[in-house]
C-alpha cells in the first residue's frame, strides 16, 4: 500500500466474532470481592476489555484456522514439525528447534542444561518467568538494563538496551566461566516493552563472544522490535522487517521462544540453538517433560500454525498497525492526564501509578489499587508490575519494587479503535476522582510469582 496515508487501519476483517463479557457495577463489585481483589481470578467472561496480557491471546487468521485442518499428527517426525522447523532455521539461522509448549518451558530446559550453583545470568532485565528459571537451576539472575530504562517520563528510542560498560565490568568480576549466558530480551517486557536497538545487540554480542560467553536472545517479541529498530535506528528505515529480524538473530547463538506473543498463536514456543552438545542435552530434558523432541508437548496442528504466524508477524502493514494502536491508546491517556512510560513500548502501554496516585504509598499497591479500579469502574482487566509482582516481605519487612506501574497489554489483531477510545474515556473519569482511590493491603501471598495467588483487600478510610 502506498504510505501517504495518515489513517493506519486495522489491516484485517473480521470473520468471527465473540461477545464481550458486559456487566453491572454491582456485579463487578462481588466478582472482585471473591476473586480476592486478584484479576488472575476474575472469570474471563466477567471482564469486558482484558488487557491483561498479549500471551496467548491473539486472534489467528483464517490461514493458520486452515493449519488447523493441515496439521500432521503423527508422533515422531510431523511434517509440520519439519514445516516449523524450515520457517525457524530460515528466520534464525539456528541448526537445532526443539518445540515445547510454551516459552517457559524453553527456559527450564535451558536453565536446567547450563545453568547451576555459583553461575550468574546476565541480561538487559529477565522476565519473571526467566529469572525463576534461573534462580530454581540454582544460579542467579542480575539485570543490567541502560540507566534510561528506568526514567519513565523520558521518551528514548531504545531504552531496552543493555549497559555494555556494566556487562563487561560484571563479566570479569564474576570470571567469565561463571557466565554460562547472557540473554538479550526483545523486547523488555519487564521495563515497558521497550526495543533493543541494533547497535546494542552487536555490541552486547561482541563482548559475549569475546570472553566465548554464548547469547541467548528471548525473542518472544521478536518482530515488533525489528520494526521498531527499522522506525528509529539510523539507516534500517528501507530494510523490510524480515531481514531486520534476520540480522538480529545473527548476533545471537541461538533463542528462547514464547510463540504465544508474536508467532500469533494461542499456545507454543521452541528453543533454537547453534551448539550440538547444549542441544544433545536439551532434548534430553525436553524428552523427560514435553514430549518427542519433534512435537515438544504440542498438537501437529500447533506446529503448522506457530510456523504459519511467524511469517504473518513479519508483514508490516500488519506490524505498521500494531505498533499504531499501543501508541494510539498512549496518546488517549496522555490527553487524559494520566502518566504512562513514555515511549508506549510495542505490546503494551504501562500507566505510572506511583505518580497517578501520589496519595497511595507503594506499601499500599497503587498499581494494584488501580487495576481493581479499572475493574470496578467499567470491567477493563489489566496487570499491576510494582510490588505486589517485585516486591519483597510481608508487612513489617516490606521491600519495594523499583516502580509502581500498571500494564495494558493489548491482544493482537482483537480490539478496535473505538475498544481503545472507550478505555482511554475510562481513564479520563478516573484521573478526575483518583483522589477518592484507597490503597490495598495484602492478606495471603507465596513466595515466588506470588502476583498470581495473592489475596488482598481495600484499606479502610
Ligand atoms: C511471556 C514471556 C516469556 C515466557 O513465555 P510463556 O509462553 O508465558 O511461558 C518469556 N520471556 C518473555 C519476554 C515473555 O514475554
Amino acid at each position: 500500500m502506498d504510505s501517504s496515508w495518515k489513517t493506519i487501519i486495522e489491516p484485517f476483517k473480521i470473520k468471527a466474532v465473540e461477545p464481550l463479557g458486559f456487566t453491572q457495577a454491582p456485579e463487578r463489585e462481588r466478582v472482585l470481592k471473591d476473586a480476592g481483589y486478584n484479576v488472575f481470578n476474575i472469570p474471563a467472561d466477567k471482564v469486558l476489555i482484558d488487557f491483561l496480557t498479549d500471551s496467548g491471546t491473539s486472534a489467528m487468521s483464517s490461514e493458520q484456522w486452515a493449519c488447523l485442518m493441515r496439521g500432521d499428527e503423527s508422533y515422531a517426525g510431523a511434517r509440520s514439525f519439519f514445516t516449523l522447523e524450515k520457517t525457524v532455521r530460515e528466520l534464525t539461522g539456528y541448526r537445532h528447534v526443539l518445540p515445547v509448549h510454551q516459552g517457559r518451558a524453553a527456559e527450564r530446559i535451558l536453565m536446567t542444561v547450563v545453568c547451576g550453583p555459583g553461575k550468574t545470568v546476565l541480561s538487559n532485565s529477565h522476565f519473571d518467568t526467566t529469572r525463576a528459571n534461573v534462580e530454581a537451576a540454582g544460579a542467579s539472575a542480575v539485570d543490567l538494563p541502560v540507566a534510561e530504562a528506568l526514567q519513565f517520563d523520558l521518551p528514548g528510542p531504545f531504552k531496552g538496551d543493555m549497559d555494555a560498560r556494566a556487562l563487561e565490568a560484571k563479566v570479569r568480576a564474576l570470571k567469565p566461566e561463571n557466565v554460562p549466558m547472557i540473554i538479550m530480551t526483545m523486547t523488555n517486557n519487564s521495563l515497558g516493552g521497550q526495543p533493543v536497538s541494533m547497535r546494542n545487540l552487536r555490541e552486547v554480542s561482541e563482548i559475549a563472544h569475546h570472553y566465548r560467553i554464548p547469547l541467548i536472545l528471548d525473542a518472544a517479541r521478536f518482530a515488533e522490535n525489528a520494526f521498531m529498530i527499522k522506525r528509529r535506528e539510523p539507516g534500517y528505515s528501507k530494510r523490510p522487517a524480515r531481514e531486520i529480524a534476520k540480522e538480529m538473530f545473527s548476533y545471537g547463538d541461538g533463542c528462547m521462544m514464547s510463540a504465544k506473543k508474536d508467532a500469533l498463536v494461542n499456545i507454543g514456543g521452541f528453543l533454537a540453538l547453534n551448539d550440538a552438545e547444549w542441544v544433545r542435552r536439551a532434548r534430553e530434558v525436553l524428552i523427560l517433560g514435553e514430549g518427542f523432541p519433534t512435537y515438544g508437548g504440542l498438537a501437529g496442528r500447533d506446529l503448522e500454525a506457530m510456523a504459519r504466524g511467524l511469517d504473518e508477524v513479519l508483514e508490516e502493514e500488519y506490524l505498521a498497525y500494531r505498533l499504531r494502536s499501543v501508541e494510539y491508546l498512549g496518546d488517549g491517556l496522555r490527553k487524559a492526564g494520566v502518566p504512562v512510560v513514555e515511549p508506549p513500548g510495542g505490546h503494551a502501554v504501562y500507566v505510572n501509578a506511583k505518580k497517578f496516585l501520589e496519595h497511595i504509598p507503594p506499601s499500599s499497591f497503587p498499581g494494584q489499587a488501580l487495576v481493581c479500579e479499572l475493574y470496578l469502574t467499567a470491567g477493563i482487566r489489566a496487570v499491576e508490575i510494582g510490588s505486589l509482582m517485585f516486591g519483597e516481605g510481608q508487612n513489617g519487612n516490606f521491600k519495594p519494587a523499583r516502580m509502581e506501574l500498571v500494564r495494558l497489554a493489548l491482544p493482537r489483531r482483537v480490539y478496535t479503535q473505538s475498544h481503545i477510545d472507550f478505555v482511554v474515556e475510562v481513564f479520563a473519569e478516573i484521573a478526575k476522582r483518583k483522589d477518592l482511590i484507597r490503597g490495598m493491603k495484602l492478606l495471603e501471598s507465596s513466595p515466588r510469582l506470588r502476583h498470581f495467588t495473592a489475596k488482598l483487600m481495600p484499606e479502610v478510610a
